[in-house]
């Protein structure tokens, strides 16, 4: 049987730190119901969109450890792992020890996990999205808002540039 955390518990945690804690250890647990696939695991839910396109870079998710992550920076780097980061930065994707794949699949928050801990587990608060636009993200809630404007900018650009004034 697994251990099951009650909405109330998850609201008593205030620490990010404790939620990430929370988080952590239950990548394996059956804790999210999903409307489509029943009770599943963030790891399992994550597993659902490999290889499928971020919804926000539109590039392909990739997920296995053995094949898209390295101890090594400088094979990071050869396997173009290197990317500039939204502060003008280079960065690779890292977790311990390894560097990892641009687009490696994470699981983000919505509604950031800290500012909401009772929303952790809820599937309508959950998207599988590359790491590098989870990096972009960060604690940033108005980053979707933000995209979407974007989106929506360059729509009208090339509507724009593809239909000229008569
Ligand atoms: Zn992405």
């Amino acid at each position: 049987m697994n251990e099951v955390i009650k909405k109330y518990k998850l609201r008593k945690l205030y620490k990010s730190s404790d939620v990430s804690a929370v988080w952590n250890a239950s990548q394996n647990l059956q804790v999210i119901s999903h409307p489509q696939y029943g009770l599943i695991s963030p790891n399992e839910y994550r597993a659902k969109y490999k290889n499928k396109p971020c919804p926000y870079c539109g590039k392909k998710m990739v997920q296995g450890q053995q094949f898209y992550s390295t101890t090594s920076r400088q094979d990071a780097i050869n396997r173009g792992y290197q990317y500039v980061d939204k502060s003008g930065n280079k960065t690779i994707n890292q977790a311990g020890r390894n560097f990892f794949h641009p687009n490696y699949i994470t699981l983000d928050h919505r509604t950031n996990k800290a500012r909401c801990p009772e929303k952790l587990f809820d599937s309508d608060n959950l998207e599988a999205i590359c790491w590098r636009c989870n990096n972009q993200k960060g604690d940033d809630n108005s980053f979707e808002l933000q995209h979407t404007c974007d989106y929506l900018n360059s729509l009208a650009e090339e509507a724009r540039s593809r239909y000229p004034k008569l």
